[in-house]
């Protein structure tokens, strides 16, 4: 599957592989793409973001995630409620 010189294509911050934009979603700290196969994998920063998530000191963790198709927006920035 090498197909993916679309338009629609970037590139994704956490795994480096061009996926299709429409597909994937921005990075939970600063909003860069992160493609749909990385956000399966329970991937929900950029590499650059992990690297600073993991070195910061643990405010929440044994937090069971991605079980549900949509990601938890807790410490999102968008409009909701
Ligand atoms: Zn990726
Ligand atoms: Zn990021």
């Amino acid at each position: 599957m090498s197909e993916l010189r679309e338009r629609d294509a970037m590139i994704c911050r956490s795994c480096g592989e061009e996926e299709r934009a429409s597909e994937g979603y921005p990075c939970k700290d600063c909003g860069t793409f992160i493609c749909i196969m990385c956000v399966f994998k329970g991937v929900v920063r950029c590499e650059r973001c992990n690297a600073v998530a993991a070195s910061a000191p643990p405010a929440a963790a044994s937090h069971s995630t991605s079980s549900h198709a949509a990601p938890a927006p807790q410490e999102m920035d968008w409009p909701e409620h």
